[in-house]
């Protein structure tokens, strides 16, 4: 899509630290990291969130993000690690191409990934669960 910054990097119009590439999927190395090598994994075609990948991209998507998260353990010498995807602009979702965090984890990194815990009324978290599952 013009003017999608991914996009300009799938087509190579701007460079990137290309770690991955296949026929649907291609991952780089953010350039503002949380920690150093912090990955991105993308689709090739420029779908905006999670519920616009269709399944079979998708599981190649999420192929990709488990063997990039191998490699980046085995270089990195880590096993721990959060993936983070942020779906809309009230989730904290930049770019508008999805796209899926690998963000290493060293002990004592005193990243913050955490958030603080509300408190469900009376009866409320029966009608949260009802809600959901009208829908599925
Ligand atoms: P999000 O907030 O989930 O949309 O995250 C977008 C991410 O893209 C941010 O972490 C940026 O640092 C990263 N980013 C933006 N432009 C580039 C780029 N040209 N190359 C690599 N990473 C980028
Ligand atoms: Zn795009």
């Amino acid at each position: 899509m013009k003017d999608c910054i991914f996009c300009k990097i799938i087509n190579k119009e701007i460079p990137a630290s290309i770690v991955y590439e296949d026929s649907n999927v291609i991952s780089f190395l953010d350039i503002m990291p949380a920690n150093k090598g912090h990955c991105l994994v993308i689709p090739k075609k420029h779908y905006e969130t999670l519920l616009d990948i269709p399944g079979e991209n998708l599981s190649e998507l999420i192929k990709a993000v488990k063997n990039i998260t191998k490699a980046l353990s085995l270089s990195i010498g880590n096993g721990a690690y959060n993936m983070v995807m942020n779906n809309g602009e009230d989730a904290g979702q930049l770019v508008q191409h999805a796209h899926i965090h690998i963000i290493p984890r060293f002990k004592g990194d005193r990243l913050r990934l955490s958030w603080s815990h509300k408190k469900y009324g009376n009866k409320e978290i029966e009608e949260y669960k009802e809600n959901i599952k009208k829908f599925l």
